[in-house]
């Protein structure tokens, strides 16, 4: 089959090849024909440019309540309570999963390794070093290109969902591929499309999150919830392309200081710079608006020199990397940074509903 054939029918058609995508496509029997579709390549994806891990509750010392409790603290009374606890008692099976599909997590001799982030209260974020997101895509990508029932169709662009008018259900896509339009049914479809950080002047999510199934699945009549919620990460690189410097830097160790050295996130709350990540945005643009002449174009310093250098190459080879390359050696000078819009928590209406 080559590039411009297109079956025009699939018994499930998934729209996105990010983790969620992927993960979706590998867990939909193998008697369905399965259609992945993706814009750009499925190297390309936040999943693929997430730093520092995944969070579940694996640790003896840990439990599923520890990370709902956590979590319902660090929401400030706007936590969805079911599915706070529906996320947390899923996570560690998981986690499970996605090692026996060979993701190769880091380890402390036999154990999965975890490091602590900001808000919570135990070392519960698994990590593949400090490119965690692309060790979960490749291992994943590379089991659904073994999959015969999946077709994975790239440089796809879904347009709209394709709604038949005397029934108002979903019969598949249409599609911007090749240069043409294309119609493509489908007895189902899921939208796994990922955020949409691009509508924001700046930004750490990669150039194909600008939230286009939250469009399409409103053109077609869906319910969207919450999309005033966005998540501003505290420590973008402030170099174009807002490079993300993870927050397992500050959970190593790392501190955020002003021009002047001083550790100013302390002055806005108790846990500092392992504050909510809300907590330390704010603080980091109350502080700039205070002390900066262009609060907007200023940036203060995550300095890692705490950390030791041993840890830092094996923790954070992939920032060291970066950092490099804008000309910043992390082991002897701090890094400029300041927040950027990075996770969209709001989206398409939807249940907890699963099978
Ligand atoms: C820099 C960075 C670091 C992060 N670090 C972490 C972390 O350490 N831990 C953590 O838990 N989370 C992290 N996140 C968040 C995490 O990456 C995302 O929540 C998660 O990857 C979202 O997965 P997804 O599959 O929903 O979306 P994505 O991974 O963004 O995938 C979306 C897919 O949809 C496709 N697509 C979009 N529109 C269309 C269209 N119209 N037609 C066809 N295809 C389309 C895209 O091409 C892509 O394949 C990070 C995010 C970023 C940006």
């Amino acid at each position: 089959m080559n590039l411009l054939d297109i079956p025009n029918q699939f018994d499930v058609l998934v729209v996105g090849a990010g983790a969620a995508g992927l993960y979706t496509a590998l867990c939909l029997p193998e008697t369905l024909k399965v259609g992945l579709i993706t814009k750009e390549t499925v190297t390309l994806s936040a999943s693929d440019w997430a730093q520092g891990g995944i969070a579940a509750a694996v640790a003896p010392e840990d439990s599923p309540q520890l990370h709902i409790e956590d979590t319902l603290k660090a929401g400030a009374g706007l936590c969805d309570l079911e599915a706070v606890e529906f996320l947390a008692e899923q996570a560690p099976s998981c986690i499970q999963s996605l090692v026996n599909l060979g993701v190769a997590f880091d380890r402390h001799g036999s154990n999965l390794a975890l490091t602590l982030e900001a808000a919570h209260s135990r070392h519960r974020v698994l990590h593949a070093a400090d490119t965690t997101g692309r060790e979960v895509t490749t291992t994943l990508t590379a089991q659904v290109l073994r999959r015969q029932n999946i077709q994975v169709i790239q440089q796809a662009l879904a347009l709209s969902l394709w709604i038949e008018p005397e029934t108002g259900r979903c019969q598949g896509i249409s599609l911007f591929y090749q240069g043409k339009v294309t119609h493509v049914r489908a007895g189902a479809v899921i939208l796994a499309t990922g955020g949409g950080g691009q509508v924001f002047a700046q930004t750490t999510n990669p150039a194909v999150s600008t939230g286009d199934g939250v469009a399409i699945a409103w053109r077609a009549g869906a319910m969207l919830r919450d999309l005033e919620f966005v998540q501003f990460h505290p420590t973008a690189l402030t170099k174009p392309g807002r490079f993300l410097i993870s927050e397992a830097v500050r959970g190593e160790g790392a501190h955020l200081v002003d021009n002047e050295g001083r550790r100013f996130a302390f002055d806005y709350h108790p846990a500092g710079e392992l504050a909510p990540r809300d907590v330390v945005s704010r603080a980091i643009f109350g502080h700039l608006q205070h002390t900066a002449a262009d609060p907007a174009a200023a940036h203060v310093w995550l300095d890692m020199r705490p950390i030791p250098a041993d840890k830092i190459r094996q923790r954070f080879p992939n920032i060291v990397n970066v950092c490099q390359h804008w000309g910043i050696d992390v082991f002897n000078q701090p890094i400029p940074v300041a927040p950027a819009a990075h996770y969209w928590m709001g989206g398409i209406f939807t249940d907890l509903q699963y099978f």
